[in-house]
């Protein structure tokens, strides 16, 4: 079919300048130097614009049009949702507005950068305000329902609305908050630990790690960055970062996360190469995948029983001496702090409910960008029995809203929520699974991870693909179940 092969073919060059920017960023934030910074700024703008050019073209609006009512196979289909979606929210935004908006955001993160190291919300402020502003026109331009918001959750969540996420936080939060109030309460004070990781050392664990859950080196590498991420540049090219702090167990989980995020894009069938569907279909099931990897098997015994002696041996003035059931003790203790990124599994998802709902007020125009930091403390107080935060650890800890990505943060529920519901079918097709985690052999957990979700990219809506891989629509329950079984039973998880 002619139309077909051409959006292929359309597809291929839009995906080749979208790689290319992400060699920018990943060369950005691994090798660029800083003055460097006003160069990229504008090769980022010029290539942003040709992307929004392309999408926008009325030529690709007849392709799609004409493919539109055809009987198509699944994945043409899918194809054609994928760009037809993303063609849309191009057309709907008009350019100057899509310019004008990056770069604000731009400048509004070394804003950002400076207000929080000062620890000056008050500098942030205005940039804060004119995002917000921009975000309540963009919600107008994409259009929405009943709820505003709902129109950012889509651009990262394809789906999603405020009332599903307003539904999976009643369901959490009361559990939560009980379940904190009750392990801290009780908490053994653990010893104070202050290991020293030598950087080397840290690089080389974190490689092994990486390759014994089946990262494949020769389509991929690891780097350091002052932030862990992951980032797809190739079909065959998809790297993870990682940081390395003397005193810190971080780069072991970074590696794992940012691993779980590289698998599932490694996995992706290789007839969707460069194409809109070689990519994981949404934030949230790509946060299921690093989540899953990170906490779930990451921070088990199962996994640990298999790699702990590999982490004496690699380390072995710090953990020679102690104990397998010590170090699963201090990698899994639960203890309420101010920062996000540090959160333990109980603790995490009241850091994004409490960014929930100061999105939706902000959205809504009920919440001001001036009255945030009081009501952040509030909430943190609320939930979380917080007390005294700078704003630098508070307000400004995060970068999404100086990169006005609103309505991104409750995709990191939804991630944390799916890997549970995607683990408890695992285990249901793989009742030796704990076993296999034990011996090392990871290759039968991959592959079931593979044919169920990897290999389908972004073919499937993420609803979908959840009931396609479970059976049930997302629920809270097989997370409060996790939760539950692991600090509640004390059965170590996976088991
Ligand atoms: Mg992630």
């Amino acid at each position: 079919m002619a139309a077909l092969t051409e959006l292929k073919k359309k597809s291929t060059e839009i995906t080749a300048i979208s790689q290319v920017l992400s060699l920018m960023q990943w060369d950005q934030e691994v090798i660029m130097p800083g003055r460097a910074a006003a160069d990229r700024a504008s090769q980022f703008a010029v290539l942003s614009g040709l992307v929004h050019r392309l999408l926008v073209a009325p030529e690709l609006g007849d392709i799609l049009r004409v493919l539109q009512g055809k009987k198509l196979s699944v994945a043409s289909r899918a194809l054609v949702r994928v760009i037809t979606r993303e063609r849309d929210q191009h057309v709907k935004q008009p350019e100057e507005f899509v310019c004008e908006f990056a770069r604000l955001t731009s400048q509004a993160q070394t804003i950002w950068q400076r207000a929080r190291q000062r620890d000056d919300f008050a500098l942030f402020l205005p940039y804060l305000e004119k995002i917000v502003t921009m975000s309540r026109q963009r919600t107008e331009y994409l259009g929405y329902e009943t709820e505003p918001y709902d129109a950012l959750l889509d651009l990262h969540e394809e789906g999603l609305r405020t009332v599903d996420v307003d539904r999976l936080f009643a369901e959490l939060a009361p559990h939560l908050i009980t379940m904190l109030q009750n392990l801290t309460a009780h908490a053994p004070l653990l010893p104070a630990v202050t290991w020293t990781f030598d950087r080397n050392a840290q690089i080389a664990f974190a490689e092994k790690l990486l390759a014994t859950i089946g990262y494949d080196f020769h389509r991929g590498r690891q780097d350091p960055s002052a932030h862990p991420f992951s980032t797809s540049i190739g079909h065959d090219d998809r790297r993870v970062t990682n940081r390395y702090h003397p005193n810190s167990l971080e780069f072991i989980f970074s590696a794992l996360h940012e691993g779980g995020h590289a698998l599932y894009e490694q996995g992706i069938a290789r007839r969707f190469a460069n194409t809109h569907l070689d990519n994981g279909v949404s934030l949230g099931i790509h946060e299921s995948q690093s989540r899953l990897w990170e906490n779930i098997i990451g921070r088990g015994k199962p996994f640990w029983e298999y790699l702990y002696p590999e982490l004496q041996e690699a380390f072995p003035a710090q953990f020679s001496n102690t104990a397998l059931a010590d170090f699963l003790t201090t990698i899994n203790a639960v203890r309420p702090g101010p920062i996000r990124v540090e959160a333990d599994e109980v603790s995490y998802n009241l850091h994004i409910l409490i960014r929930f709902e100061l999105e939706k007020g902000l959205l809504s125009g009920a919440i001001q960008a001036r009255d945030l930091p009081a009501l952040w403390r509030e909430k943190y107080e609320n939930y979380l029995g917080i007390t005294g935060q700078t704003d630098a650890d508070g307000v400004l800890q995060d970068i999404h809203w100086a990169h006005g990505s609103f309505g991104y943060f409750p995709t990191y529920t939804i991630g944390n929520l799916a890997a549970a519901q995607f683990w408890s079918a695992l285990r249901r097709d793989n009742p030796d699974c704990r076993q296999a985690l034990a011996v090392g052999d990871f290759g039968r957990l991959r592959q079931w991870l593979a044919s169920r979700i990897y290999q389908h990219g972004a073919v499937y809506q993420p609803a979908e693909l959840i009931r396609q891989v479970t059976g049930e629509e997302l629920s809270s329950r097989y997370f409060l179940r996790y939760l539950d079984r692991k600090y509640i039973d004390a059965v170590p998880c996976s088991s």
